[in-house]
């Protein structure tokens, strides 16, 4: 039978389908039907080029679980964590994890539920955090006979982007707190500076995802604590955990970051990031359920239940919360202590090695969180024929995903790269990387010319002055 388009039957060998040999759609749903295992093939074969996911040390996302916790998600695959009449044993999973993150971040309530919500990532729970500081805000200045129409938050430079998502799709003015070579994470004194009455909050960072570094929570909290009984102002601090929320409990847990400290009225973290479940997943807390305005709980009358909702989405996918629930039982304090350990003490070993380089220096001196960047020494710098981005490229070429790119506003003069390390990442595999990254330095000191990523800053340079400095 010749093997024209759609004639594929039960025994047509997948790749002797006339399917591979054409393009696959790209515009326009397809008239006709495809084979189940053809299609599954076309679709699997366009991630086949894709870097292995635990080389990726971009990602500060879950790229390992074990087989209970992933054979727990590919079960639930198709439960819908809105449907709470069929599964309403996964709405008390959800309060059970709300529970222990707020406990494991001292949270003052007391009452059987704590006050909290899923997400889908940090993205999402930032976004409640800063819909619910706007609408208290908001309140009180309704109270006050205040004008309402200019709130601002305030954080430093090193934000993730989903601030100002947040601040465009709310109208709220994004105060940036500028980062510089003395400031590498945000200075209390200078964030004050940018606050004022229409100051809806302040989020300092626990795990800049620019530097791995921690803003000085406790430090802020001192000062913002003065500057709001001097001022008569209630700003308060909703802390961008996304990293941090799991990492510093374990390893640095005197560390005074979280519900601990007065002003802290709202967290955010990423369960998907050191949580240590596949994406997506996020979760937010509040101090207490006066800090959630009432506003932002829908109650849907959902197929016979009554349901409060808190989140932006409606539906969402339930495996993520039986996987952390499955994570808490499973690892516990010991587990998680073990891991975020592990990775704490692969990324100083890999900072120190780094660090000896004659070529890199380390941004910072310490590894406060499982991430780090370095950048390449001044003098170094001055006369080498090749840049981070040709080492990135090179890399790559073994799998890893190192990232170079340049820091925020006012320091973006500093070229850097970083490596997140995370659970599946071992001390082997770690010195893997490092020979490769000798091996590449040693190939690149033979260069009798510079690439063309160092003659395009040679070229910024004689345009704009010195550009690739530490
Ligand atoms: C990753 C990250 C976010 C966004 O989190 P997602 O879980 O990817 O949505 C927000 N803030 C910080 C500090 C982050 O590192």
């Amino acid at each position: 039978m010749s093997n024209t388009k759609h004639g594929t039957t039960a025994t047509t060998a997948v790749y002797g389908s006339s399917e591979m040999a054409h393009p696959a759609p790209t515009m326009t749903l397809p008239e006709k039907m495809t084979d189940a295992e053809i299609a599954y093939r076309m679709v699997k074969d366009e991630t086949y080029a894709q870097t292995q996911p635990r080389l990726n040390l971009a990602t500060f996302v879950t790229t390992y679980m074990d087989e209970y916790g992933t054979r727990l998600m590919n079960e639930a695959v198709g439960m819908n964590f809105i449907d709470q009449t069929e599964y309403p044993r996964v709405a008390v999973m959800s309060g059970r994890c709300i529970n222990i993150l707020a406990n494991l971040w001292h949270t003052p309530e007391k009452g059987d539920w704590k006050t909290g919500a899923p997400a889908i990532g940090s993205s999402e729970a930032c976004m409640l955090g800063g819909v619910a500081a706007w609408l208290r805000w908001r309140e009180r200045r309704q109270k006050e006979g205040k004008s309402t129409d200019k709130p601002n938050l305030v954080m430093s430079a090193g934000m993730q982007v989903v601030w100002e998502k947040f601040c465009q799709l709310w109208q709220i003015e994004l105060r940036q707190v500028p980062l510089t070579r003395e400031h590498r994470t945000l200075c209390a004194d200078e964030a004050l500076k940018y606050c004022d009455e229409n100051t809806i909050c302040i989020v300092p960072i626990a795990g800049v995802t620019w530097t791995g570094l921690n803003d000085d929570i406790e430090e802020l909290d001192a000062k913002l604590t003065a500057y709001n009984a001097k001022t008569g102002y209630d700003i308060p601090i909703h802390v961008d955990a996304a990293s941090g929320g799991f990492i510093l409990p374990f390893v640095s847990p005197d560390t005074k970051w979280d519900f601990r400290l007065k002003s802290v009225k709202s967290i955010s973290t990423s369960g998907h990031k050191f949580g240590l479940v596949y994406p997506g997943l996020g979760w937010v807390i509040w101090r207490d359920k006066s800090y959630l305005p009432a506003d932002m709980s829908f109650s849907v009358n959902y197929l016979g239940a009554n349901i409060s909702q808190v989140g932006l989405n409606f539906s969402r996918p339930a495996a993520q919360i039986l996987a952390q629930y499955y994570n808490f039982i499973r690892l516990g304090r010991e587990g998680y202590a073990s891991i975020q350990n592990n990775c704490m003490e692969i990324a100083r070993y890999c900072h120190e090695r780094i660090g000896r380089m004659s070529c890199f220096e380390n941004y910072a001196t310490e590894v406060v969180n499982p991430l780090f960047v370095w950048c390449m020494r001044e003098e170094y710098d001055r006369t080498a024929n090749w840049t981070l981005y040709d080492l990135q490229a090179v890399l790559q070429q073994s799998g890893w995903m190192i990232p170079a790119y340049t820091l925020p506003k006012s320091i973006d003069d500093i070229v850097v790269m970083r490596m997140v390390v995370r659970q599946g990442m071992s001390r082997d595999m770690a010195d893997m990387l490092l020979a490769d990254i000798e091996r590449a330095v040693k190939e690149f000191e033979k260069l009798k010319y510079p690439t063309s990523s160092r003659l395009a800053y040679q070229k910024r340079e004689r345009q704009f002055g010195k550009v690739f400095t530490h």
